[in-house]
């Protein structure tokens, strides 16, 4: 509707710039041509009198209410009571020279006024008078001019009856004289009315008319049906009965056919010429007012369609349009639940009244640079409610654009996202505080095994000492407390290394290329004496070549490899096969072997450190090698767990990212 409406006014003001010039031509055509023919009665030039010679001259007087009416179409509406009195003073000279005249014509002589400023010798009827038809006309001009500057409607629309009854006059006199109708047919009102005087009638009266009524002008200047058809039809009315008409009263002068049967052709070529012509022009419009009405069914549906789509919107969203500034101009009823503010404390205010102040400055320039370019900008913002608690939103800011491609408002959708972002603030604070607990955890095992070293080294060397110079002063208890002493001095020595070793896995470690068959056949090398002893039996898959840290790789290869041969079944040969295939960002490692398995309820435990489901007797070890191995698959982005059934092997699962963080 909005549209509409301003597309009307934009009509209009289309319009008013189209009137301008014809307002204008009018104002100095008739103040010209007014001078001039008071000129040319003082001069006695006939020509400028009457144009046409032998026709009706333009009266002194008729001149001078022309070249008055000039003066008064200049004033455009004075604001100043003194050129408003002179406004008045003028209009009413015009109304009394017509009113004066007809007097004069009713056979009222108050004042004669005919030849009060010269003497017309050129006319011999009622020498220096006006006919009735410019008397008449000057008179109801001069009382039109009046009410142009009242502000009663009613008055204004008083003056535009009497500025058509003009134009109508100035038509038929217009018309009277194209025809050449002998100025004696004219009839009485229309004798002696000079043809310049009847153009400047019409052109005054049309002027004034376009200028004033907003209507006349927008059917004539405005580009809807009735403009469209007016200026369709209007030449049919005016050109065709002129022609036509010059034509017959011709060929009648000439004697070529009776006055009867020119009427009647004129009647029966008009009547149907007409009706097929409008009929032409009333398919034209039809055609385009169905086309109309289908767009408008078009516009109907769409919009139907957009207010479901708005209404959808307004339960999903908070909502907020704002102008180009982002000034906000309408916020739905979820915004105010939001933000605890009204719609009248939203309006005309900028969504800096909800800053949290948790944005720099940088943050908003580059909203507003993309938005301004016309581009959706889509972030998160915190903000501030009315009652100073925060929330946040998911917001995607909208530019609206003109038919000129410029942005004119913004529409900001947002969803509430207070409590994601609340869980998010709180998993990423424990996360730090694992991260720190976690290095405080490694800092403290590194220095507890670090300088347990030097003390347990101590006792080693010095239970050594004891063990060789002294073990034959010692009985039988003292000796194999001495042993037990020296077993479980090298034991915690061992455990303090593996402890040591684990820190150190990821310390010191540089990313490269690693071909996986080359890495496990070195492996194979460094356990070449267990292989043997066990008769084992590995097989080896084509491998890939991933990239990752060397050294805890083999490591890792080491550990799975050396299980899987240490935990054999007895009196059977350890058969291990290692495959690999390619999964979603990385690669999927098997280590399969027909060992002693592992029952499900231990699966998950034997991967923490020194944790054992065997004896040292039964099995050797420290317990940590699975640790290590789930560390350094850690290290490379994966996993690492196992699927086994107990006396049925076990196989080893772990996964290598392809790009490693
Ligand atoms: P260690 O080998 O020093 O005992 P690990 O951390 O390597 O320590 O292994 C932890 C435990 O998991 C082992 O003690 C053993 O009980 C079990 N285990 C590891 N690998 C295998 C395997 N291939 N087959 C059966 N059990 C295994």
């Amino acid at each position: 509707m909005r549209k509409i409406i301003s597309g009307i006014s934009s009509n209009s003001r289309n319009a008013d710039s189209a009137v301008r010039p014809i307002e204008i031509f009018a104002i100095i055509i008739s103040s010209v041509i007014g001078f001039t023919v008071t000129l040319g009665w003082y001069l006695e030039e006939e020509v400028i009198l009457s144009v046409i010679p032998g026709s009706p001259t333009m009266k002194f007087n008729t001149a001078l209410v022309f070249f008055t009416t000039g003066i008064l179409l200049a004033m455009q509406n004075p604001k100043k009571s003194i050129l408003q009195f002179f406004y008045y003073l003028l209009a009413l000279l015009i109304v009394a020279i017509g009113a004066l005249t007809l007097l004069e014509y009713l056979g009222w002589p108050i004042y004669s006024i005919d030849n009060l400023f010269v003497y017309d010798n050129f006319s011999s009827n009622y020498p220096g008078r006006m006919s009735p038809a410019t008397a008449f006309c000057s008179l109801i001009l001069g009382l039109g001019l009046i009410t142009n500057l009242s502000k009663n409607d009613f008055l204004r629309k008083i003056g535009g009856f009497m500025y058509m009854l003009i134009v109508f006059i100035s038509i038929i006199a217009i018309t009277a004289y194209l025809l050449s109708i002998p100025i004696g047919n004219k009839g009485i009102l229309f004798q002696s009315m000079a043809i310049h005087t009847a153009i400047l009638f019409f052109i005054i009266s049309i002027s004034i008319l376009l200028k004033n009524t907003g209507n006349f002008h927008l059917l004539i200047c405005g580009n809807y049906a009735g403009s469209k058809l007016i200026k369709k039809v209007l030449p049919l009315i005016i050109l065709f009965p002129l022609l036509f008409n010059y034509v017959l009263i011709t060929a009648i002068d000439e004697n070529l056919f009776s006055y009867d049967f020119g009427m009647i052709a004129f009647t029966t070529i008009f009547i149907p010429l007409s009706i097929f012509y409008i009929s032409y022009i009333a398919l034209g419009l039809n055609k385009t007012d169905i086309e109309k009405h289908l767009v408008e069914n078009d516009l109907l549906e769409k919009n139907r369609y957009l207010k479901q789509f708005k209404n959808g919107i307004d339960k999903a969203f908070i909502v907020a349009i704002t102008d180009q500034y982002g000034v906000i101009t309408e916020v739905n009823e979820t915004f105010c639940k939001i933000s605890k503010y009204s719609e009248k404390e939203l309006i005309g205010k900028t969504h800096g009244l909800l800053n949290s102040g948790h944005h720099d400055k940088q943050f908003f320039i580059k909203m507003w640079k993309t938005i301004r370019s016309g581009e959706i900008w889509i972030d998160e913002i915190k903000n501030r409610a009315k009652d100073g608690s925060f929330y946040w939103v998911l917001t995607a800011i909208v530019p609206f654009k003109n038919e000129k491609n410029q942005v004119t408002e913004f529409m900001a959708l947002r969803q509430d996202i207070t409590e994601r972002k609340n869980a998010e603030e709180i998993r990423i604070k424990s996360l730090k505080k694992l991260e720190y607990k976690n290095k405080e955890l490694e800092q403290f095992a590194f220095v507890a095994s670090h300088d347990l070293q030097e003390p347990l080294r101590t006792v080693i060397n010095f239970t050594d000492l004891l063990a060789r110079k002294q073990k034959h002063h010692f009985d039988e208890i003292g000796v194999k407390s001495l042993d037990f002493i020296q077993e479980a001095t090298n034991r915690m020595s061992l455990l303090i290394k593996s402890l040591l070793d684990y820190n150190r896995i990821d310390k010191n470690s540089t990313l490269s290329q690693i071909n996986c068959n080359k890495l496990i056949n070195e492996v194979k090398k460094d356990l070449d004496k267990k292989i043997t002893e066990s008769n084992a039996k590995i097989f080896i898959n084509m491998l890939p070549v991933i990239m990752g840290y060397e050294t805890p790789l083999r490591l890792l290869f080491q550990n799975l490899l050396g299980n899987g041969i240490k935990f054999k079944k007895r009196n059977v040969n350890p058969v291990i096969e290692i495959t690999a295939r390619p999964i979603e960002g990385g690669f999927l490692f098997m280590v399969k072997d027909n060992g002693i398995g592992i029952s499900s309820i231990h699966q998950e435990k034997i991967f923490e450190i020194f944790k054992r489901l065997h004896s040292k007797d039964e099995y050797d070890g420290s317990g940590i090698g699975l640790a290590h191995c789930r560390k350094i698959v850690d290290l490379h982005g994966g996993e690492i767990w196992v699927d086994s059934k107990l006396d049925n092997g076990s196989t080893f699962f772990f996964t290598i990212k392809t790009a490693i963080k």
